[in-house]
């Protein structure tokens, strides 16, 4: 995962903890989406973006429409966690937390951010924590009061909003979901009219519904093993018999083993993996064919492909964590192309190595090669281009300021990590132009700041006037 995916990846364990444990590095780590973004994308006092996250793209990969990273981190903090005030006092009865019985620490700590709370009725949780005087207050706090923070914290953010809503917000981001997130949300949207008051992680957690998803994600599973049968029988007996055995366990796993166990995709996939451990010492037959099988396990559904797969997953997650899911999927991320996580051979963290990916094929790619990626992605050297061009005209129009040489920085890290699939054409760019361009839109928007305190001092004074008068 690269590094501006830090941000991402944060977020994305964050969505899938629903741990109560006292955690004391909350204090920092958590400001990591909305402080630190606005340190290094919002520079006071010009009209320009500095930031390819902060424009309207399209992923270089799937070329999917993104959500600016600022509209993602407004979508999660104001339309999917509640305002603190009211998820404070929701978790005394939805989570039957009764303040009374609590230790003493407990019920000092709710009592200092509740009265936070109802003088900034407009933050959640994190971004209360994050306010001058709650940071001032923690400094000075125990471990206990720090540990009961962190324990209302988790208490708040697990508060959700009804489904009705939820799907009323996200439609009206007008969302350009990949298929598999398509299929999810329409599926969302009929459960939210079967149930409109009650909330997406109470719904997929009803029996009726947790077996739906279930069932059909288990008929999947089997089908998917029962094409791998004839396969294993071309491989020679050494090999048949130990994927034979892989494949009975692997029934076993997705078929007895209980509903709670999470990681069964993972676990199938590593019983094979190691019936073909000396697999590179056998017959060229034997390759092909532990090759193919391999493939076919990929198929296999999991959370990124499949409907079924997603909805048994993050059901089990905390209450908010689908429609986080979903909106991060579509987060514009900078994906660093030469991988920061490559082993031996890192990446750098700048924007000479950033590509805008959205969250989901950011996530997806991992370490893999562009080269690698290009193979399931066939339309990623075209949708790369695109995305050059859209970035390109934000250079030219004088929008997009300190990348004129971007897009010809990229071109030989892009060249490299697809072996030359994807070749970067800059013709477009034009930086006489984009200079001019930066100059009228610097003079206008000064033109207008110009007038902006005349305006307010006339109305001030007459105000004044007016009560005079
Ligand atoms: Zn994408």
């Amino acid at each position: 995962m690269r590094i501006k995916t830090l941000t991402y990846t944060n977020l994305y364990t964050k969505a899938i903890s629903h741990t109560n444990t006292a955690n004391y590095s909350f204090i920092s780590t958590n400001k990591v989406d909305t402080v630190s973004f606005k340190k290094q994308n919002k520079k006071e006092n010009t009209p320009f973006i500095y930031d390819t996250r902060e424009l309207d793209l399209h992923c270089a990969c799937c070329g999917k429409l993104m959500l600016k990273n600022s509209a993602v981190n407004e979508f999660i903090n104001t339309k999917i966690y509640l305002p603190a005030n009211t998820a404070l006092k929701r978790i005394t009865y939805e989570q039957n937390f009764q303040i009374k019985d609590q230790p003493e620490n407990m019920q000092k700590a709710y009592n200092f951010i509740k009265k936070e709370a109802a003088q900034n009725p407009n933050l959640n949780i994190e971004e209360l924590l994050n306010t001058p005087k709650v940071q001032d207050y923690i400094k000075k706090a125990d471990h206990s009061i720090i540990a009961a923070l962190d324990e209302l914290k988790s208490r708040c953010k697990r508060v959700s909003h009804s489904s009705q809503y939820i799907v009323d917000e996200i439609e009206k981001l007008n969302p350009d979901f990949q298929q598999t997130e398509s299929i999810i949300f329409q599926n969302l949207k009929i459960l939210s009219k079967l149930y409109p008051t009650e909330t997406i992680h109470c719904i997929l957690n009803k029996p009726e519904v947790k077996e739906h998803y279930l069932k059909k994600l288990q008929n999947k599973q089997n089908s998917r093993l029962k094409k791998v049968t004839p396969l294993i029988q071309q491989l020679s007996p050494e090999y048949s018999q130990k994927a034979e055995s892989a494949l009975m366990q692997s029934f076993k796993i997705f078929n007895t083993e209980s509903t709670d166990i999470i990681h069964k995709r993972t676990r199938v996939i590593e019983k094979f993996e190691n019936a073909f451990t000396d697999i590179n010492n056998a017959t060229k037959q034997d390759k092909a064919v532990s090759d193919l099988i391999m493939k076919k396990l990929d198929k296999l559904p999991d959370s990124k492909n499949d409907v079924n797969a997603f909805m048994v997953k993050y059901a089990r997650k905390n209450e908010n964590a689908i429609p986080k899911i979903l909106i991060e999927r579509l987060r514009n991320t900078n994906d660093h192309v030469k991988p920061e996580h490559r082993k031996g051979d890192e990446g750098q963290s700048n924007k000479k190595n950033y590509l805008s990916l959205c969250g989901k094929c950011n996530h997806k790619r991992n370490t893999e090669s562009y080269f690698d990626i290009i193979h399931k992605n066939p339309q990623m050297p075209e949708n790369t281009q695109k995305q050059i061009d859209e970035i390109i005209e934000y250079i030219n129009n004088g929008i997009l300021a300190d990348y004129d040489t971007w897009p010809n920085d990229i071109k030989t890290p892009i060249g490299l990590e697809s072996e030359g699939c994807i070749f970067i054409d800059t013709k477009k760019l034009d930086i006489q132009k984009a200079k001019a361009s930066r100059i009228k839109r610097l003079q206008e928007y000064e033109e207008k700041e110009k007038h902006k305190p005349q305006i307010e001092i006339a109305k001030g004074t007459y105000r004044r006037h007016g009560k005079k008068d």
